[in-house]
C-alpha cells in the first residue's frame, strides 16, 4: 500500500486532498495540519485549518466559502453580539461552535491536541488520518505598520479582519521553535512513500509547519520524492491574499519563485499550471524536476487530475 503524507493549510490542502483520495483509494494518507491559524476566541480553541480539512473530507463544510459548516446559522454570534462580545469579524456558526466546544473541554480535560483531533475525527470519518503539526500553542503572527506605528497582529486579524489591506512586514510563527512535531508526524514522514506539499500557502500554511524544529529535517532526510503543486497561477494566488505573505518573506508571487523558496534541498519535483509552463526551465534549472499541467481544482475530476499527476512526477523523480 502506498503511504502518502501531506502537509496541509485549510481550503487549498482540503480541497487537494479530495482529489487524492479519488486518484489514489487506495493510499494510506496522513495529513499534518497546520496549527498556526489556531485561535482563542469566546474562551473556546478554534483551529481553522484543521477543521477544514475535517468538514471538507468528511462532507460537512459549506462548499461556496470553502471553510465553516454547511446548513449554518449564527444565533450564539448574535446573541454574543447582543452582549456586545466579538470579535464580530470571526465568523463562527452555531454548528462550528459544537466542534470548539467539544475541542475545548477535552484540552481543558488534559487530552493533547493530536488526540482530540483524533476524536473530532471519530465523528466526521475524513478518509485520511489527519494530525496537527504539533501538539504545542504555536500562533502566527505579522507585523504590520497601522496608524503610523509599528505592531504584531494575530495572523487572523491581518488575514480576516483587515484583508491583508495593509503590507505585512514580517511572519512570525510564535512559539514553534519550541513546539515538538505531534505524536506520530514524524514516524509518518519516516514510513511515506511519497511526500505531498498540496497549493497551500507556502508561508503561513506548509511554512508554518515546516518551522516546527524536525519536520523540515525529517522530509529533507526520509529519502522519498517530495513534490509540491503551486498556489500561484498567473503570478497571482488563485484565491485569497497569499501574495501578501510571500512579500513578507521576499518571495515573489510566482510558481517558479515559490519552488526556488522551498528549495532543492527539500523538493524533489514541482508542478505549474499550463500558463506559468514558461517557468519550468527556471525550476529545472535550480534543480527541481518541473511539469506544467492544468492546476485549478474547478472539479473533482480536475483535482484528481492534479494528484494524479504529483504522484506521477514522484515516480519519475524517484528513478
Ligand atoms: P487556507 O489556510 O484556507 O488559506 O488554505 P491553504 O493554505 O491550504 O491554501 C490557500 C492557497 O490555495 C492560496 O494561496 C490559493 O492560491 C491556493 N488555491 C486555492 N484554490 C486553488 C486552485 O484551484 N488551484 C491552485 N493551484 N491553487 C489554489
Ligand atoms: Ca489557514
Amino acid at each position: 500500500m502506498q503511504r502518502i503524507v501531506v502537509l496541509a493549510g485549510g481550503i487549498g490542502g482540503a480541497r487537494f486532498l479530495r482529489g487524492l483520495k479519488a486518484a489514489a483509494p487506495e493510499a494510506d494518507i496522513t495529513v499534518i495540519g497546520n496549527t498556526g491559524d489556531d485561535i482563542h476566541l469566546f474562551g473556546l480553541k478554534v483551529c481553522p485549518d484543521l477543521d477544514t480539512v475535517m468538514y471538507t473530507l468528511g462532507g460537512g463544510i459549506n462548499e461556496e466559502q470553502g471553510w465553516g459548516r454547511t446548513d449554518e446559522t449564527f444565533k450564539v454570534k448574535e446573541e454574543l453580539a447582543a452582549y456586545g462580545v466579538g470579535p464580530e469579524w470571526f465568523g463562527l456558526g452555531d454548528r462550528d461552535f459544537a466542534t470548539h466546544i467539544v475541542r475545548s473541554q477535552m484540552l481543558a480535560a488534559g487530552y493533547p491536541l493530536s488526540a482530540v483531533t483524533e476524536a473530532l475525527c471519530d465523528r466526521w470519518q475524513p478518509g485520511v488520518r489527519l494530525i496537527p503539526m504539533s501538539d504545542d500553542r504555536v500562533e502566527t503572527h505579522v507585523a504590520v505598520e497601522l496608524d503610523g506605528e509599528q505592531k504584531a497582529i494575530h495572523f487572523q486579524e491581518y488575514w480576516v479582519r483587515l484583508r491583508a489591506s495593509v503590507d505585512a512586514l514580517a511572519v512570525v510563527p510564535v512559539g514553534a521553535e519550541q513546539a515538538k512535531p505531534a505524536p506520530g508526524v514524524l514516524e509518518a514522514i519516516a514510513e511515506a512513500d511519497v511526500v505531498l506539499f498540496p497549493p497551500s500557502n507556502p508561508v503561513v500554511s506548509v511554512g508554518t509547519i515546516l518551522a516546527v524544529p524536525g519536520i523540515r529535517e525529517a522530509i529533507a532526510d526520509a529519502g522519498v520524492p517530495v513534490v509540491g503543486l503551486s498556489p500561484i497561477v498567473g503570478d497571482a494566488p488563485v484565491r485569497g491574499m497569499a501574495d501578501k505573505v510571500l512579500a513578507a518573506v521576499g518571495v515573489e508571487s510566482s510558481a517558479a519563485a515559490v519552488a526556488e523558496h522551498y528549495g532543492s534541498g527539500l523538493l524533489d519535483g514541482w508542478l505549474v499550471d499550463t500558463v506559468d509552463k514558461g517557468a519550468v526551465e527556471q525550476v529545472e534549472t535550480a534543480g527541481i524536476r518541473c511539469r506544467a499541467v492544468p492546476l485549478m481544482m474547478t472539479d473533482l475530476a480536475a483535482t484528481a487530475e492534479m494528484a494524479r499527476a504529483a504522484l506521477e512526477l514522484a515516480e519519475e523523480v524517484r528513478g
